[in-house]
């Protein structure tokens, strides 16, 4: 009798887990469905090596460059220059998964972001944390919340997502040989299918890499 009991148990278990899992596809295809972009949502690229060094405080600040005798590129085509203006025009949430961090600059960029209450998450990969010029380390100081893939995997995304309404992505880790020296690009894009799939990336990987508690 316990053994049909416990059979009985297990199968009400195992239908439980597969009607739970048809339950989570149907409402994905559903909420897939739902999405459709259209042809005002923003497409630009962004490529690099930029020929001139962006000027920050031209892309960031919003006084713009003071400097009368400025010697960075206020040129508007900048890629550097627009990803910084990207990223420092996010006023909710900045969710960055990128496999290495180490250029400073944009560093600071998040580090304000979440001195001014903007909600920052990072993702990026255990071999690269501790490289030399890891901005990680700087991000945990700060408070930023920050998960690392341990695994023998990399965790080799370049994106963001900004305020739930933008995606970049591309080749690009924030590093100054990215900006300066590689050939590199990232795909800016407001499309809500791919926001929406980016999102279930990142929150995924963000589930995947929660510090265990033993
Ligand atoms: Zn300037």
């Amino acid at each position: 009798m316990e053994i049909r009991q416990t059979i009985n148990v297990i199968g009400a278990m195992f239908l439980g887990t597969i009607l739970t899992e048809i339950a989570y596809h149907i409402v994905m295809k559903w909420k897939r469905a739902k999405l459709k972009g259209n042809a005002t949502d923003t497409v630009q690229t962004l490529f690099f090596p930029d020929r001139e060094v962006a000027c920050k405080d031209y892309f960031t600040q919003r006084h713009g460059c003071t400097n009368q005798r400025c010697k960075f590129a206020h040129d508007a085509h900048n890629s550097y220059g627009q990803l910084l203006r990207f990223l420092s025009c996010t006023c909710i949430s900045l969710e960055v998964c990128v496999y290495t961090i180490t250029c400073a600059d944009l560093a600071n960029i998040l580090i304000g972001l979440h001195n001014k209450g903007v909600v920052v998450k990072i993702i990026t990969d255990g071999e690269k944390e501790n490289a030399l010029g890891s901005q990680i380390n700087r991000f945990r100081e700060e408070g930023i919340q920050v998960r690392v893939d341990k695994s023998s995997y990399f965790m080799h995304h370049k994106f963001v997502i900004i305020d739930d309404k933008m995606l970049l992505n591309g080749s690009f880790n924030w590093t100054r040989q990215a900006v300066t020296g590689n050939h590199e690009n990232l795909m800016v894009t407001t499309c809500p299918e791919l926001l929406f799939e980016y999102r279930n990336e990142f929150d995924k990987l963000w589930k995947l890499y929660e510090p265990k508690v033993r």
